[in-house]
């Protein structure tokens, strides 16, 4: 029997949309000038692709082309937005409201900000995952010049209430930025239309090529400056210098359209297919958890614990056949719990115990059937390997147990 590969880490990166592909092939031999060469069509032909896709990109987020910044990625879209706030507006605050659950591109760069004199809060969620808007609210001082949100969360897939954050924003004069770097492509993102000024996106979590993506940039109501964090020739209205990745930016221009046009049918579709491998390890499997609001929650992601099984273990069980991720992380010394499932409140050993499955365009429905099967086949297996599993089923009360260490 030759081996299945179901791709169940969407999240992770998508794979590059083959009409993306075709649109970008050009670039790199037939027309391979450089977007900036004004004096010779090889330039023409670079700078058109560029602005066709800048088009493209804006027709998506519904803003003009002329707030679309190109960078490597959505890491350094976050970088530049808040680092870029944070010295473009020194002398009107040094506070900055972020959330814990946001990605690292985002705590890290508020670490850095820290280090250079900021003061950042990185605000709680509550069990669902979700923003509590009165604490929000109430974490913004005379000194908070932004507010940096994540529209939806890459482990959960939780979406925060973006427009009435972008409110409480307007009313505190505060600059509103997210990290929407799950969310663009799969669900509407209009900015202006929720009070976002800076957005963060990356053309491969969107079926577009790896390193490249974006940042949205107010220009109209306000108006909005962010320090360039690279120098160079000037380049994005000079706050990104460095050659255009034109092939790049041209198949982030593609994927756009593609997104736009196809956006709603998808989204339907994968929350089908989502609800069904849910619904199919729920019905099969007990004492399994389903972490982060499910009612605000992107269309193609369901995050689940598996009480008393350890994801890593689990996710071998099947990795040669089905890719997904665990809520561990592998770091230098060992195997943290992922501390996005922690600040919702669970404990090491469910953290521990989770599987981030995520759906995308290219996952069909004999692919939910298969993984369904190996998943449950997967727990079952592992559960009964485990004393703790047989303890549980014995009866016992595992929160009384006296471990000893040895
Ligand atoms: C993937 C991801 C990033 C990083 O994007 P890159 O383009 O890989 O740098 C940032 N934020 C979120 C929420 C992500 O999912």
């Amino acid at each position: 029997m030759s081996v299945k590969r179901i791709y169940l880490d969407n999240n992770a990166t998508t794979p590059c949309d083959p009409r993306v592909v075709e649109a970008m092939l050009p670039f790199f031999y037939e027309m391979p000038g450089n977007a900036a060469s004004r004096n010779h069509p090889f330039g023409w032909e670079a700078e058109e692709g560029v602005n066709q896709a800048r088009q493209q990109i804006a027709d998506l987020l519904d803003v003009d082309t002329k707030e679309v910044i190109f960078t490597s990625g959505a890491t350094e879209s976050d970088n530049l937005a808040l680092k870029g706030v944070f010295e473009m507006y020194a002398r009107k605050g040094n506070h900055i409201i972020t959330l814990q659950t946001e990605h690292k591109a985002v705590l890290d760069s508020c670490k850095r900000i820290e280090k250079m004199g900021g003061e950042v809060t990185y605000l709680p969620v509550n069990r669902d995952g979700l923003v509590d808007l009165n604490e929000l609210e109430a974490a913004i001082t005379d000194k908070t010049i932004l507010i940096s949100v994540m529209w939806a969360n890459n482990e959960t897939g939780v979406i925060q209430p973006m427009k009435e954050i972008g409110d409480i924003c307007a009313k505190h004069g505060v600059l509103f930025m997210s990290d929407a770097t799950q969310a663009v492509g799969k669900i509407k993102t209009h900015p202006k239309k929720v009070g976002i000024h800076l957005m963060a996106f990356s053309a491969h979590k969107m079926y577009g090529p790896k390193g490249v993506g974006g940042l949205y940039v107010s220009r109209k109501n306000p108006r909005v400056k962010v320090t360039a964090q690279i120098d160079g020739g000037g380049h994005e209205r000079g706050m990104r210098s460095g050659t255009l990745n034109v092939p790049g930016i041209v198949g982030l221009g593609k994927a756009a359209e593609i997104a736009r046009l196809e956006m709603a049918e998808e989204a339907q579709r994968l929350s089908r297919l989502r609800d069904m491998l849910q619904k199919g390890l729920m019905d099969r499997l007990e004492e399994c958890y389903v972490n982060g609001n499910e009612d605000h929650r992107m269309p193609h992601v369901t995050n689940i614990s598996f009480k008393h099984v350890e994801g890593e273990g689990l996710m071998m069980t099947f990795n040669q056949d089905i890719a997904v991720s665990s809520g561990s992380a592998c770091t230098s010394a060992s195997l943290e719990p992922s501390y996005v499932l922690m600040a919702l409140g669970l404990g090491d050993d469910l953290a521990h115990s989770s599987l981030r499955l995520s759906l995308g365009r290219f996952t069909k429905e004999e692919d939910i059937d298969y993984a369904i099967d190996a998943i449950a086949a997967g727990v079952n297996h592992m559960r009964d390997l485990s004393p703790i599993w047989e303890m549980y089923k014995e009866g016992v009360d595992l929160e009384k147990v006296v471990w000893t260490e040895h």
